[in-house]
């Protein structure tokens, strides 16, 4: 086990921020950075992520000295599936009919790309779209084939596995109170008014598609986010990806930025980046290759900064970014209100709640 200077800076656990200041933008590498999901974060669920990065970081970190980039950032990702408490794998967000439809990439700077879209049924998709990335000639795939595919590789679990206790309570807390909505009684719900700052349209969609509607009654008698992601650099490669459930409540279907190359994750020479956060704005302003763009141009930190600056011009963005530039400098900018991510090297390991 090798022996690392470990430091948790966060607003729950008490820290000493500022003493880090300086390591800002330092060049060390390996260097590994993985993101539990930018946004609201409870306070009873966020120190459980925060130790589980701890412990994720520290693990994968061996992986990325022995194996490289790639497999660093899917056993990252993977062990974040695994865990319950990430929208990602077991544990993620629900769709509107309370399902669980998965999305995840994964790119590296030699130019390899793998990406799933909707899979159902699948525990790690991470290790799918590696699949994609190292035995197919695409990059993108969804639905059947993905599955079929998910199937022939021993990936597929019963679903129910895939649904946490609090997923199945949030979900049923909102459909309760849709369900009223389109009947025209609102009461008071904090966590739908805040996903219909997301989807201002979606309970009109609901009162305009009687199907649908039908189908979430049928759902909701039956009683039946935050994405993963990480960046590596192993000293000759980079490697960036993303993991989800996608966004609560989404319409079935919806694919968000996550398996998108450019928006959710993107590598290259000249470095490597993982968002969250909302997915359409995400794929509107092609966030992630952005992020390498501009960290090439003004540096790491500088550079996730200035474009959440630009960004923010163009539209109103909720999201974060995890990102290393050409030198194996770090940044890390988000938006939301949390964004737990840990960053390790050989010389420490840096674990906050929120970055700006
Ligand atoms: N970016 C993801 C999506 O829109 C959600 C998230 O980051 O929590 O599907």
């Amino acid at each position: 086990m090798i022996k690392l200077n470990f430091l948790i800076f966060n607003s729950f656990l008490g820290g000493q921020r500022d003493a880090e200041v300086s390591f800002i933008g330092a060049t060390m590498y390996p260097i590994l950075i993985l993101h539990g999901g930018a946004g609201k974060w409870s306070g009873k669920r966020l120190p459980i992520a925060l130790d589980q990065l701890n412990e994720i970081a520290r693990d994968s970190f061996l992986i990325l000295k022995t194996n490289g980039a790639l497999d660093a950032v899917e056993y990252a990702i993977k062990y974040m599936e695994k865990s319950e408490i990430f929208n990602a794998g077991r544990g993620a967000a629900l769709n509107l009919f309370g399902e669980v439809e998965l999305d995840a990439g994964l790119m590296t700077s030699d130019g390899k790309v793998g990406a799933v879209a909707s899979v159902r049924n699948v525990m790690h998709p991470i290790t799918l779209a590696k699949i994609v990335l190292q035995e197919t000639d695409h990059v993108l795939m969804v639905g059947e084939g993905a599955e079929f595919l998910a199937k022939s590789r021993g990936l597929i679990v019963p679903k129910d596995e895939l649904i946490s206790d609090y997923a199945k309570k949030r979900w049923e807390s909102a459909v309760k109170e849709i369900l009223q909505r389109v009947k025209g009684k609102i009461t008071k719900h904090p966590l739908l008014d805040y996903m219909l700052t997301i989807f201002p349209h979606l309970i009109e969609f609901i009162k305009n598609n009687t199907s649908f509607l039908e189908h979430i009654k049928e759902k909701y008698g039956m009683r039946v986010s935050d994405t993963v992601g990480a960046v590596a650099y192993d000293g000759k490669s980079f490697a960036a990806g993303s993991s989800t459930g996608g966004i609560f409540l989404k319409i079935p279907g919806r694919v968000g930025d996550t398996p998108i190359m450019g928006a959710g994750f993107f590598a290259s020479k000249d470095g490597a980046c993982s968002a969250t956060g909302h997915g359409e704005a995400i794929m509107k302003t092609f966030l992630c290759k952005r992020a390498v763009e501009y960290a090439k141009k003004y540096g790491a930190e500088e550079g996730v900064k200035k474009l959440f600056e630009d960004v923010s011009k163009e539209l109103n963005i909720r999201a974060g970014v995890i990102l290393l530039d050409e030198e194996g400098n770090w940044g890390v900018y988000h938006t939301t209100k949390y964004f737990p991510v840990a960053i390790i090297s050989e010389e420490r390991i840096i674990i906050k709640d929120h970055w700006v």
